[in-house]
C-alpha cells in the first residue's frame, strides 16, 4: 500500500513537471534573425542611436496579405529607396517574429519619431482581417521581452496615432489599449 501511494506521487511529480516545462517554453520568446538576411541598400547606411533614446514601440501592419519580411524589405529598398526595411520587428501570419535590425538602428517606420521608436509590422491587411491569434501571442511576447530588456519605460502606440493613416487597420489597432501602462 505505501509502494504504491508512493509510486503514484512520483507519477504526480513528473507530471507536474512536465506541465511546468510546457508552460516555460511556451512563455519563452523565439525570435529569428535576419539582421544580416533581408535585402538592404549597397549605398546608403541607417544611422543608429543610443538605446536609452528609445521610448516607445509603433505597431503597424503591411496593409497586403500573403506577403512576408522578405517582400518589405523589398519593396522598401527598391520602391521607395530606403537603405533598408522601415521596421525592426515582423510578425508573420504564423507569429513568426523576425528582427530585421539591430535595436540600435535608425530605421524608418514612423515619419518625425524613428529614433525613438521600434517599429513592430504585422503581416496581414487588419482593415478587411483578424490578426492570427499567433501574431497576438508573439506581439505580446515581444513587447514584454523587448519592456524587459530596455530598462525605460515604453509605451505602445499604432501608427495612426502619428498622423493620416489607417495603419495598422482597426482589426488590429483595437488590441493595443491593453498595452498601455495602468
Ligand atoms: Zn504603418
Amino acid at each position: 500500500m505505501i509502494i504504491k501511494h508512493k509510486k503514484s506521487l512520483i507519477i504526480g511529480a513528473v507530471f507536474l513537471v512536465v506541465i511546468l516545462l510546457l508552460f516555460l517554453s511556451d512563455q519563452r520568446i523565439k525570435i529569428i534573425d535576419k539582421t544580416n538576411e533581408l535585402m538592404r541598400s549597397s549605398s546608403l547606411k541607417y544611422g543608429t542611436r543610443l538605446l536609452s533614446q528609445i521610448n516607445q514601440i509603433v505597431v503597424h501592419h503591411s496593409a497586403s496579405i500573403g506577403q512576408t519580411a522578405e517582400d518589405y524589405a523589398r519593396y522598401h529598398v527598391q520602391s521607395k529607396g530606403w537603405p533598408g526595411i522601415g521596421y525592426t520587428f515582423i510578425l508573420e501570419i504564423d507569429g513568426t517574429i523576425v528582427q530585421a535590425h539591430p535595436l540600435n538602428v535608425v530605421s524608418y517606420n514612423t515619419g518625425g519619431v524613428n529614433t525613438r521608436t521600434i517599429g513592430i509590422c504585422l503581416s496581414g491587411d487588419f482593415t478587411k482581417q483578424e490578426p492570427s491569434p499567433q501574431q497576438l501571442k508573439s506581439l505580446k511576447k515581444l513587447i514584454k521581452y523587448l519592456r524587459k530588456t530596455l530598462p525605460q519605460q515604453l509605451a505602445v502606440y499604432g501608427h495612426k496615432d502619428y498622423g493620416t493613416t489607417s495603419c495598422p487597420g482597426p482589426h488590429l489597432y483595437k488590441h493595443l489599449k491593453q498595452f498601455q501602462f495602468a
